[in-house]
């Protein structure tokens, strides 16, 4: 894994010390008090870790299922049609 640059720390420093920490589904954000705005922990440190922007089509899966397991090693992106086929297998398929 890489390290990660003092700008990239600051960011996740900063969002650790200004945010609180809400958990909704499962998923761990980082609510920003001042601006409301809210980031899902998972897609920040993928970002962070990997220097990527994900669209709204890329998903972060967790390998392990435990979504608040945000750890830089369980976490995966996958396109959306993908990550749905793979957490609805063997249950009900989508219908187009
Ligand atoms: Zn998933």
């Amino acid at each position: 894994m890489r390290e990660l640059n003092k700008e990239e720390r600051n960011f996740l420093n900063y969002l650790r010390k200004n945010c609180s920490r809400v958990k909704y589904n499962g998923y761990i954000y980082y609510l920003d008090k001042k601006t409301k705005k809210k980031y899902k922990r998972s897609r920040v440190i993928y970002q962070i870790y990997n220097s990527v922007k994900l669209n709204k089509f890329n998903l972060i899966h967790h390998i392990d299922n435990n979504k608040g397991n945000d750890n830089i090693e369980n976490l995966k992106v996958l396109a959306q049609e993908e990550h749905n086929s793979l957490h609805c297998a063997g249950k009900r398929r989508s219908k187009k």
